[in-house]
């Protein structure tokens, strides 16, 4: 049994996986979250983005179950969505119905709160895990010289406050992480962050529709472009409703109200997501959600910075909602961290956040790369960036009809191969074939 102590501050995705990994190399780890933590699967506060559509990409799927092995098979045996990431997502890029086949690589779609309750089931039954809920998060505590960070102070529902004591702190607690400040107030430099905003706006309802809604398909993804600015998500959930949520983005925010909402759906570049919509029946009345910016803390940037402290998650990269990374960047976070604790037992900052902005780059690319295809959103465009954003609409063109370029895509954006990969000769030629043709 290994000793020594661990706090996770928050107890969201990032922080149960960050837990999990903990469980490994210390015997006491406890996670702090404000929230009174359900036992099952269920909306809760801390979590507003429960209530809209959550695409878990495949690569997340594949970390998930590295993690917590069986856990996939679980969720499907839950009633989560699956199919094939091409073959059964109805896909809408650049205005196209790209062509569907299925290419062997599964994907599930489970709600955010039946795959939080399934993670969260897995990391309460760990062997000196415990889930300190109903607590918030005060401070951290310090060393005399301020080097070092010794715990966090903690505030529980009857204003009681009290230190946990740790040998590490991992601050998961998401966009809204309190880092930046607390090293201020250390005496450090805060990092820089980079921004690209979006202003994007969500507005998600549940609906009755017949089992067979979707046809074979499991999910319909419509895409925003430049041309297109509007997308869409639709997907039954475990519970046997259907989750609408529509997205618009630079203010240009979906309607909650319910004539507003089904009139936002008319703009919508697919017509199935309106006409869906129209035959089904609401269930309840549209949530809305409002995302201002990409947010990129460069804490791989810092000169000096405590030594038992870490960040991970949503606290390091925040990333436009729709292109659905934010649980599998937080995956793939957790496991560079266990390699990491795995070569370096006392684990060294500097090293883990420079392995982490790896982690992080080509996500980050993808997604800023694409929010920079609007010309109203404000960011530097390097030549590359240009050079794929015009490429891009073609591909999906040619994607209509060449299944393999369609694979190639939706591998990119599941974050199981590398964007470089969409410019290979051989697909260049692919597209531009398919361009002259048309
Ligand atoms: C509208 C929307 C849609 C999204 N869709 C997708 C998607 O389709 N696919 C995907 O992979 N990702 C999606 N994401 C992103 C995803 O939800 C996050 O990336 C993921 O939850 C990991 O974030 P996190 O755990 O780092 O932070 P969060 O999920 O924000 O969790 C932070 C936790 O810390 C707790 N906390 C914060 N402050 C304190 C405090 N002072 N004291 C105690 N506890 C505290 C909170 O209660 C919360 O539980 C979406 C996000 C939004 C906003």
């Amino acid at each position: 049994m290994p000793d020594g102590s661990a706090v996770v501050l928050g107890g969201s995705m990032a922080g149960l996986l960050t837990a999990r990994v903990l469980s490994e190399f210390y015997g006491q780890v406890t996670v702090v979250e404000r929230d009174e933590l359900p036992d099952g699967s269920a909306q809760r506060r801390g979590v507003p983005q429960g209530r809209h559509l959550h695409a878990l990409l495949a690569r997340g799927g594949e970390v998930l179950d590295e993690l917590f092995p069986g856990l996939t098979a679980d969720l499907i045996g839950a009633g989560a969505p699956s199919g094939d990431l091409l073959g059964g997502i109805r896909w809408l890029l650049s205005g196209h119905r790209i062509r569907q086949v299925d290419i062997g690589q599964p994907v599930l779609f489970p709600s955010r709160p039946l795959l939080e309750g399934q993670v969260r089931a897995r990391v309460r039954a760990l062997p000196g895990v415990r889930l300190a809920d109903g607590r918030d998060i005060v401070d951290l505590t310090a060393s005399t010289d301020r080097t070092t960070i010794t715990g966090v102070t903690v505030r529980d529902g009857a204003g009681r406050t009290t230190t946990i004591r740790a040998d590490l702190v991992v601050d998961a607690t998401g966009r809204g992480s309190r880092t930046p400040l607390w090293l201020e107030g250390l005496g450090f430099a805060r990092p820089t962050a980079d921004r690209v905003h979006t202003d994007v706006g969500y507005a998600s309802r549940t609906y009755d529709m017949p089992d067979d809604a979707l046809g074979t398909d499991r999910l319909i993804l419509v895409n925003w472009t430049r041309e297109h600015p509007r997308g869409a998500g639709i997907a039954r959930q475990e519970d046997g409703r259907y989750m609408v949520t529509l997205v618009g983005l630079l203010g240009d925010y979906p309607p909650t109200d319910p004539d507003g909402f089904v009139d936002f759906a008319a703009g919508v570049p697919l017509t199935d997501v309106h006409r869906l919509i129209n035959e089904g029946k609401p269930l309840d009345d549209p949530v809305a959600f409002r995302y201002p910016a990409n947010i990129r803390h460069r804490y791989e940037h810092l000169t000096g910075f405590p030594e038992g402290l870490l960040v991970l998650g949503d606290a390091v990269c925040s990333f436009n909602p729709v292109y659905g990374q934010g649980m599998t960047v937080a995956a793939l976070q957790a496991a560079a961290l266990r390699r990491h604790l795995l070569g370096n037992p006392s684990p060294s900052w500097r090293r883990y956040f420079r392995e982490i902005a790896r982690v992080v780059d080509v996500p980050w690319q993808l997604a800023t790369g694409a929010d920079l295809a609007f010309p109203e959103v404000l960011g530097h465009r390097s030549l590359k960036t240009r050079l794929v954003n015009a490429y891009l609409p073609h591909l999906h063109a040619a994607a209509v009809t060449d299944a393999s370029l369609s694979a190639a895509f939706v591998r990119v954006t599941g974050l199981l191969d590398r964007p470089e990969g969409l410019l290979r000769p051989d697909r260049l030629l692919r597209v531009l074939r398919a361009a002259l043709s048309r």
